[in-house]
């Protein structure tokens, strides 16, 4: 069967809402749009165009495996965040747009020409620094992961978006033999999940996203516990940070950071309007008398 683009949009939106999937519109124009190597203009403007046959096989192979619940962005091999567009791995967490608020807010106050040192820990595809990095041309950041195949893709990344002679990449252990006082900005989405709530993610996250990126050990807070003095150790006196919590975690992890000697901590919401980002800053250093 030959089908147009606009047939085969409705056909995969079929086929994902009947697989009980929670996004099936988009999702199937996005499968879509790849197999076809159609843009979204294309569906509208020329919804009559033809599938060719290897194109029709692309798609239906596209769509089993989102039946079985692989994320779009594991099957397309890219997922767009903010205002870059990244290639993603199953050795990387997928940039959702919850964590474009830690972009968001920490762009807000870093002036246009700033030549700002930024610090990304646990830097997975690379999508915050990369982010700030695309906007503000002075600036330069150093990217931390653990994970080699996590460094490999945000050094692929920082490559296709022209970026890396400005993002350094190295394997660490969050600060590990970092010295003091080095950043200006200071930026984190550690993971959070607490253990026994892993298995009670959606298929997609639990089954296809690196625990690495999720697990925060019995409560979740593992990270932020040595995370909160680290960063403030590492921050330049006034420098600022701004760090991904999960929804119900603002109280113990503002705590933290209280405790880490942090000034003007506050909360951010995304735009769910749920607690998704703690933020703060070193103490300046005081004046001579
Ligand atoms: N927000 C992510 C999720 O719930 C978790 C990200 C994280 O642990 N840093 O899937």
């Amino acid at each position: 069967m030959t089908l147009n683009l606009v047939q085969a949009w409705g056909m995969a939106k079929s086929r994902l809402q009947a697989a009980g999937l929670a996004g099936p519109v988009i999702d199937a124009r996005l499968l879509v749009e790849a197999a076809a190597e159609a843009t979204r203009v294309d569906i509208v403007t020329d919804p009559y165009r033809a599938l060719t046959p290897q194109q029709e096989a692309t798609l239906d192979s596209y769509l089993a495996r989102r039946e079985q619940r692989e994320p779009v962005s594991h099957i397309l091999g890219r997922k767009g965040f903010w205002k870059i567009m990244l290639s993603v791995t199953p050795d990387v967490l997928t940039p959702r747009p919850d964590t474009e608020t830690v972009v968001e807010y920490v762009l807000r106050d870093f002036p246009e020409h700033a030549a700002w040192s930024v610090l990304d820990l646990g830097v997975g595809s690379g999508a915050i620094v990369l982010s700030i990095l695309a906007e503000r041309p002075a600036a330069r950041g150093l990217g931390i992961d653990i994970s080699e195949d996590a460094l490999a893709v945000a050094r692929d990344n920082a490559a296709s978006l022209g970026l890396a002679g400005r993002l350094a990449l190295l394997r660490g252990d969050w600060t590990a033999g970092m010295p003091d006082d080095q950043f200006d900005l200071v930026v984190c989405n550690p993971p959070y999940i607490a253990s026994a709530v892993i298995e009670t993610l959606e298929p997609e996250v639990r089954d296809h996203e690196p625990r690495l990126a999720l697990e925060g050990g019995e409560d979740g807070l593992d990270a932020y516990r040595l995370l909160a003095p680290e960063i403030l150790r590492v921050l330049k006196p006034g420098g600022r940070f701004a760090v991904e919590i999960g929804y119900d975690q603002k109280e113990p992890v503002e705590a933290l950071f209280r405790e880490a000697g942090a000034a003007g901590v506050l909360t951010l919401r995304d735009l769910a309007d749920r607690d998704r980002v703690v933020a703060g800053s070193k103490k300046p250093l005081e004046k001579p008398a």
